[in-house]
């Protein structure tokens, strides 16, 4: 058996790839590699430096929206690019900052995703070309104050049809860049035969009204709104043709629940790499944090989580190449990623001891940023009743 050459150990102090210690990443091309490490390097030196200050002042960097188109970041899913090499970049971006991989992901596979899968030629010929610059952005309004984890149900905003169009009525909730979006993908229910059905509404259209959700205590950086619809007129065009039914925004969504997986894998890599770091600059004791033996079966517990996250991703990548992916496989993967990345994130909040609670060791807003991922794209245990009903044929939604 030949022997492969040692690669850098965890202690190597380069950032790419150590904290990917079961080398997925390897699996991709050379030059999906080269790019991956490109966008890393971009994301390390001039985005994780900087977006602490915005992540305290709950303010969103839009100057930075250049920086990341420039590194592709805008046309992720367009960019025929390997599933893994997208899932890989999405964990990138989280590894860097959360909220900024809130925006990329959403953006990338609810947006760019809705319009190219779901919308009309008219809708790829007003809108993608600048939403791939981030020249334009918008919002995914699903969500509502009375209705989240059974919105597929519930959902209770209105569109009426008149003679040129629709009427749009009703009140959406925590939808992510509805403050400066230029439009928002709205789901609303057919007054005619109770079907939900995606619209695409300009949010300068006389009766939107958006307020920023204050005092979040994680994803401070990505505005998030509430957003009523008052009597907001819109042409017939503005129906996606391909979301007249819940089911055909279905397909959308478990692509997008699969993204905040990998966010919930590329998380614990940002998570490895701050609590390594940390533990091998603190002494304590006369010695350096990172020489205790407790301190390392911590250390080695959130490469674990982080490992297994990443590797379940990857097959998740697979399945979605090989035609065989459906909704159970992205809800394991959330649920576990993110489930994984809350024990995570707690061992190396506490691992910063004091410092572990004060953003600028970054560990206690990844914490907190942690909890969100936990918590959208269905939360942890909606999506535990999708597995479990995959696997008893019960449902427990009914
Ligand atoms: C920061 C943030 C950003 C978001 N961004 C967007 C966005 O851009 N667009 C958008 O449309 N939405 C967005 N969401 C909404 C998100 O998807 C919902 O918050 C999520 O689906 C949960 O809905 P809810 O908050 O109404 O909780 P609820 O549905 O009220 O759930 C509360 C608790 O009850 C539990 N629960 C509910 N039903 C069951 C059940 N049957 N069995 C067991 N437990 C159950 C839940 O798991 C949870 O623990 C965002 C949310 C947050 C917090």
């Amino acid at each position: 058996m030949s022997s492969a050459p040692l690669t850098p150990s965890l202690l190597d102090r380069v950032h790419f790839p150590d904290a990917d210690l079961l080398k997925v990443a390897d699996q991709l091309d050379a030059s999906e590699r080269a790019h991956l490490e490109r966008v890393h390097r971009f994301l390390q030196e001039e985005i994780r430096p900087v977006v602490g200050p915005y992540w305290d002042r709950e303010e969103f960097p839009f100057e930075l929206l250049p920086k990341l188109a420039e590194y592709g970041l805008g046309n992720i899913e367009l960019g025929g690019h390997s599933r893994l090499l997208k899932g890989l970049l999405y964990a990138e971006v989280t590894r860097a900052d959360v909220s900024l991989s809130a925006l990329v992901g959403i953006h990338n596979e609810l947006i760019v995703g809705a319009i190219e899968y779901l919308g009309s030629e008219e809708h790829k010929a007003t809108w993608l070309e600048d939403l791939k610059t981030f020249k334009k952005v918008g919002c995914f309004a699903l969500t509502e104050p009375d209705h989240g984890s059974d919105i597929a149900g519930g959902l209770a905003t209105t569109a009426e049809a008149t003679a040129d169009g629709w009427v749009i009525n009703g009140a959406k909730r925590w939808i992510g860049g509805g403050t400066f979006a230029d439009f928002a993908v709205v789901f609303a229910r057919d007054t005619r035969d109770g079907e939900v059905k995606g619209f695409l509404v300009e949010m300068d259209r006389p009766g939107v009204t958006a307020t920023k959700i204050c005092n979040k205590m994680g994803l401070r950086i990505m505005q998030n709104a509430d957003i009523t619809f008052d009597n907001v007129h819109i042409p017939a065009s503005a129906l996606l043709p391909g979301a007249q039914t819940f089911a055909g925004t279905n397909v959308m969504l478990r692509n997008s629940r699969a993204w905040v997986g990998w966010q919930g894998a590329g998380v614990q890599l940002g998570i490895l790499d701050r609590a390594r770091d940390y533990t091998l600059s603190r002494e304590q004791f006369g010695k350096k944090l990172a020489k205790f033996q407790l301190v390392q079966e911590q250390l080695s517990r959130i490469c674990g989580n982080a490992a297994a996250s990443l590797a379940m991703l990857a097959q998740v990548a697979w399945l979605q190449e090989h035609g065989q992916f459906d909704m159970p496989h992205a809800a394991l993967a959330k649920a576990t990623a993110t489930r994984l990345a809350r024990e995570s994130a707690g061992l190396a909040r506490g691992l910063g001891g004091g410092n572990g609670i004060v953003t600028e060791f970054e560990l206690s807003k990844l914490f907190n940023d942690v909890e969100i991922l936990y918590t959208y794209e269905g939360t942890y245990e909606i999506n535990s009743l999708i597995v479990g009903r995959a696997i008893t044929g019960q449902s427990a939604f009914v």
